[in-house]
């Protein structure tokens, strides 16, 4: 077997991070720019000047710095550079039982930022927030206001696997909640809908019965925030299903404005 060199590793190493990356962010597909050819030519190293000097190494990238991926995430940022920050994260001990981090999906321009607890183990399963069954009744209320799940954002509160029996304690939510908010900057919605009782309360720092947070706009950090019922909750008490209509068709007319 030919040994493969130290740069070409490392290059391989950073673009598989960088396609995964971009994979969390919803991006699989690239159209090939004049940009991403040069990139390629600029970044590829040359097998010539690896043979006539092989003891040269690139020092490694900042970017995947132990320092560098404590930091808290700038508010300014785009949603790459936040994915970046968070780095393979374990700020909190939820990520022990994670099979990988749930960033985040949908479009960066999207108008409708939803927010939903946690990724359950069927999202950790799949690596997509998100899926299964209440995945699937998201995608029917989403088409119900005329929107589909490319066209909005989804977040959590936190970004690594819990369940309804363990739910994200305080010192949990606490560690992953700025990258949330960071995200939110970073996509600037319209408006914001969170999805679950865990959602509502952190982020309009409530203890009242969702029952009572829902239906009546909120506000957060100045954006129009709607709190509504988790579609697993919906899917086990069919009953509130009108309620949340009402709430998305709430939402649906403040899009339009
Ligand atoms: Fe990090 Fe958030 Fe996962 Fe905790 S839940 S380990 S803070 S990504």
């Amino acid at each position: 077997k030919m040994p493969i060199p130290d740069t070409t590793g490392r290059f391989l190493t950073d673009l598989k991070k960088i396609i995964s990356l971009h994979a969390s962010c919803g991006i699989d597909s690239y159209p090939l720019t004049p940009e991403l050819r040069d990139f390629f030519r600029k970044a590829l190293p040359r097998p010539q000047s690896i043979s006539k000097n092989p003891k040269v190494t690139a020092s490694p990238s900042p970017r995947y710095r132990k320092k560098e991926m404590d930091k808290e995430p700038l508010v300014t940022s785009s949603l790459m550079d936040i994915r970046q920050q968070l780095g393979d994260c374990t700020r909190c001990d939820l990520h022990e039982n994670r099979s990988g981090i749930m960033f985040g999906r949908g479009s960066q321009e999207a108008e409708l930022f939803i927010i939903s607890e946690y990724p359950n183990i069927v999202d950790d399963a799949e690596g997509l927030l998100f899926s299964g069954p209440d995945g699937d009744l998201l995608a029917k209320m989403l088409a119900a206001i005329n929107l589909d799940m490319e066209q909005v954002y989804l977040g959590s509160i936190v970004k690594c696997r819990a369940s309804a029996e363990k739910p994200p304690n305080s010192k949990e939510v606490a560690a992953c909640l700025p990258f949330l908010m960071a995200q939110i900057a970073a996509v600037s919605p319209k408006v914001i809908c969170t999805m679950g009782t865990l959602a509502a309360h952190v982020l309009l720092k409530s203890k009242q019965p969702l029952i009572r947070l829902r239906g009546r706009w909120r506000q957060l950090n100045g954006i129009p925030l709607m709190a509504t019922f988790h579609p697993s909750y919906l899917l086990k008490n069919q009953e509130m299903k009108k309620a949340a209509w009402q709430d998305l068709q709430t939402i649906q007319n403040r899009l339009k404005e």
